[in-house]
């Protein structure tokens, strides 16, 4: 059977809009068909239907209403679908056949800007990406707010998606070419490629701070956008150049190792650096605090402005608890301009909007009478914007939610509308009075004067007194039970006074309203650099706080690669310790040294000790003050962590795997001004292997890479390397033996540690004590197995001295030591040495 000729239609619009469901407007409700609708049933868990032919012609079907519309495609998006809205754009009452249609937005999980699966606290991205020589253009912005970014990402398509990873981009729009690529990589990250049939013109001037090449990534973007969103633009920002070299790169495992943002459990982000970071008082600050800690700079005099910001305010305690009061007050600028930019914006969100900027005089004057230089000239760049707050004046004190009801122009503002106002209010007035005088004429004390939206103004008396109603006046115009409503033809007349002066009045107060929004627009840019001072503002003071909460203090930097940090402590083990106490431990690395070999048991606290290292080192860089009695650091150019064994599930790769591969990754992109930390390197294979594999890695960053390098490692033969690599120093996190039970004194000491304490450790955990004294048993004949073999080395080398004669023997014994191996490794080649002389010398 032939489609119906609106089924045509639909089929015809669904041929442009494939990976999208589309929400196909049949009077007041969005319907799907054919596969949407199968798909759509199922996620959204509502009834699919079917209509026209029979049997096997029938067409699935299932809808959803259009007032609650908005829920259900958020919840799609969420899950990482598309939706097309496909309206009627004509009126079906005027029209003979088919409603004409069309699609006026296509909603993707990068450019939703509304709903809950919009996180006020997070930017939600949407990139654009390109191939350019040796890697990838990369273009991203937030609709919501504005801010847009060009980088580049030198490498190649996994360097791409991590760093898609790290900013949580969920939608990215590339060539058919690109796309084809990238899919095979990522299943879901969602690829878009651009609907090239809606030209765009980008302004010249949102480029002019990037490299030509990046340009064709951010247009590539704004076409994309222009296309789905069919709205005005107006509100993205120039695209700001992010150049690498001046942002501390942190890939995204590492980012996640040292739990900066996530934590490795993933979930809630408790136990977070941003967790113990984060006391701003604005959505905005949020973010912002949130982007700082994507992209902690790698620029000195940028984090040391952060600094001096950071410390005007620490010893300002009254100032900055008024600067919050007032912060508090101030709404999402951001997020305000974008809806005002996408003719969205309410009333309310207008009036938002001025309570906002009326704050920005307070504000300055706060920071203008702190009497610290930093933060009056901080204030200086504040723009109140006095034009936006006068056009603001318009709208009234408490708008409703919806322009159209009346109410968001404030009195006095417009003449015209004064004067409806005025009928409608009079005519109100005269019709409150009527009743009043309609009792005494009547003498019924229960005549009521009423409204209603289908008879208008009606007089309402009950049966009981039907009898005094005067008739010859009234009209009769409906019965109820146990009343009659009349009308009169002097009510009428009022009515419709009234009427025509509340539709004329709403009519005009949103012409007014939509005028001054559109008038706004132009200033969206000066609120946007307003709102970018004042979230930083709000994290300024943030820092402080938690620099007072915690004790920490500011730290120096030097030009060179030097660590220096005295009494140093990891934050957020400390803050979970509670009433325990945190030891702190001192990092010394310099030219020196800048290996250090870190042993000690199990759960002395090695890996704390690491990440501590490298969370003072990005707090540092993001402007913030740092857990230690004090601190000189470099600046770190990429921080590169192979921490934890958490398996990667989700890609199917063993932890052994993943190890191997975040190690090449950071051995390929280090350079001498990176921190690299190393935590037990080697673990998921045999002995061996995994000793081999560590050793080795650490000779080949010792000689090749020259970065600051924390290595830790259960491997104790691995201690013996101090004395062949000049820049690696020993040292052990200490633990006592106390009547046979292990103490941890978590303390970092020079040297190694002289036992592995695991079988304590083990004790500690509750193993059935048949196992530990096995365990026991076992370790006391192991250790001496591994005296032999060391006596066995001796004895070898005294043999060397003696004899002459065997050349062959004797270079292999050169090997030996050049190579570095351990005792057990050693043992290995010994035996076979053995063999040999005894059988061929
Ligand atoms: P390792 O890496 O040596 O196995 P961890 O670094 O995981 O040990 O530390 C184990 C536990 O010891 C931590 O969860 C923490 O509770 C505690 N700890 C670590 N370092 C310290 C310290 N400096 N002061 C107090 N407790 C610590």
């Amino acid at each position: 059977m032939a489609p119906t000729p609106m089924i045509q239609q639909y089929l015809q619009v669904k041929s442009e809009y494939q990976d999208a469901f589309l929400f196909f407007r049949l009077g007041d409700f969005y319907e799907m068909f054919y596969d949407d609708a199968i798909k759509a049933s199922q996620l959204l868990e509502i009834t699919l239907t079917s209509r026209g032919g029979n049997g096997e012609d029938r067409i699935p079907m299932c809808g959803v209403p259009h007032h609650s519309a908005k829920n259900y495609i958020d919840q799609l998006i969420q899950k990482g679908h598309k939706v097309a809205v496909c309206e009627q754009v004509e009126d079906p009452k005027t029209t003979k056949g088919v409603v004409k249609r069309e699609v006026v937005r296509l909603i993707t999980p990068g450019t939703h800007t509304e709903g809950k699966s919009v996180d006020a606290k997070a930017n939600n991205f949407i990139a654009a990406a390109d191939e350019v020589a040796g890697g990838f253009g990369l273009a991203y912005l937030d609709i919501s707010t504005g801010e847009s970014t060009a980088t580049y990402i030198a490498g190649n398509e996994k360097e791409l998606l991590n760093e898609l990873q790290a900013l949580h981009i969920r939608e990215l729009v590339v060539s058919e070419q690109l796309r084809l690529l990238l899919a095979e990589e990522d299943q879901q990250l969602i690829l878009s490629v651009e609907h090239m049939e809606a030209p765009f013109m980008a302004e010249a001037s949102l480029f002019v701070d990037c490299p030509k090449e990046l340009e064709t990534c951010g247009k590539r973007l704004l076409a994309y956008i222009a296309a789905t969103q069919k709205q005005s633009l107006g509100h993205i920002q120039p695209f700001k150049y992010r150049e690498n070299t001046r942002i501390l790169g942190i890939d995204y495992y590492s980012k996640r190792n040292l739990e900066l943002i996530e934590s490795i459990r993933g979930g809630d982000n408790k136990g977070t650096l941003l967790w113990l970071l984060d006391e701003t008082v604005t959505a905005m600050g949020s973010r912002k605090l949130k982007q700082w800690l994507h992209q902690p700079l790698a620029d000195r005099l940028a984090i040391e402005s952060r600094q001096q910001m950071v410390e005007a305010l620490m010893d300002r305690y009254f100032v900055r608890v008024e600067l919050q009061q007032l912060l508090k007050e101030v709404y999402d600028l951001e997020r305000l301009s974008g809806r005002v930019a996408f003719g969205s914006a309410s009333g309310r969100d207008l009036a938002q909007l001025r309570n906002s900027l009326e704050k920005i005089p307070e504000l300055v004057r706060e920071l203008k009478g702190s009497g610290h230089s930093s933060l009056e000239q901080f204030s200086a760049g504040l723009d109140p914007c006095p034009e936006v707050c006068e056009l603001l004046a318009a709208i009234s004190d408490n708008p409703p939610l919806s322009a159209k009801e009346g109410g968001v122009i404030r009195d006095g503002f417009n003449a015209q509308l004064d004067e409806y106002r005025d009928a409608s209010r009079n005519g109100k007035d005269w019709i409150a009075e009527l009743e009043q005088k309609e009792r005494a004429k009547t003498g019924i004390r229960s005549l009521k004067v009423g409204y209603n939206r289908i008879f208008g103004y009606y007089i309402e008396i009950s049966k009981a007194n039907m009898h005094l109603a005067d008739l010859e006046r009234y009209e009769r115009k409906q019965t109820l039970a146990n009343a009659e409503r009349y009308i009169t033809p002097e009510l009428k007349e009022k009515e419709a006074l009234i009427l025509t002066a509340e539709e004329k009045s709403l009519t005009l107060e949103y012409e007014l309203f939509v005028s001054v929004r559109e008038q706004v627009k132009e200033y969206i840019s000066r609120i946007q650099q307003l709102a970018s001072k004042i979230s930083a503002l709000d994290v300024y003071i943030s820092f402080s706080e938690v620099a007072e909460k915690y004790r920490f203090t500011k730290p120096a930097f030097n030009d060179g690669r030097n660590i220096s940090i005295r009494e140093g402590r990891h934050p957020v083990v400390e803050k979970m310790l509670n009433k325990q106490h945190y030891v702190p431990n001192d990092c010394e690395l310099d030219d020196d040294g800048n290996m250090l070999l870190i042993t000690g048991p199990n759960m002395s606290g090695k890996s704390t000790y690491m990440r501590q290292v490298a969370l003072t080192i990005v707090l540092a860089q993001i402007g913030s003050y740092v857990p230690a009695a004090s601190a000189e650091l470099p600046i770190v150019d990429q921080i590169f962590t192979r921490i934890g064994a958490a398996d990667d599930l989700v890609s199917g790769q063993s932890t052994f795997m993943v190890e191997m591969m975040e190690s090449q990754y950071a051995i390929s992109h280090a350079t001498e001004r990176s921190l690299l930390l190393f935590d037990e390197i080697g673990r998921g294979t045999s002995t061996y292997d995994g000793m081999a594999l560590a050793q080795s890695m650490i000779e080949y960053i010792h000689e090749h890479i020259g970065a600051n390098t924390l290595f830790s490692t259960h491997y104790h033969e691995l201690t013996a390397l101090e004395e062949t690599l000049p820049n690696l120093r020993n040292v052990h996190v200490s633990a006592m033996e106390q009547s046979g039970k292990v103490v941890f004194l978590h303390k970092v000491k020079r040297g190694p540690a002289d036992k592995s304490y695991g079988v304590h450790v083990a004790e500690l955990a509750n193993l059935p004590e048949a196992i530990l004294s096995r365990a026991r048993e076992l370790l006391i004949s192991f250790e001496a197995d591994n005296r032999k073999t060391q006596q066995q080395a001796e004895q070898l080398s005294f043999f060397d001295e003696r004899d002459t004669a065997n050349e062959e023997v004797l270079q292999t014994i050169k090997d030996v030591s050049v190579s570095r191996m351990t005792p057990l490794e050693a043992l290995q080649l010994i035996n076979d040495l053995q063999e040999k002389i005894s059988g061929g010398g």
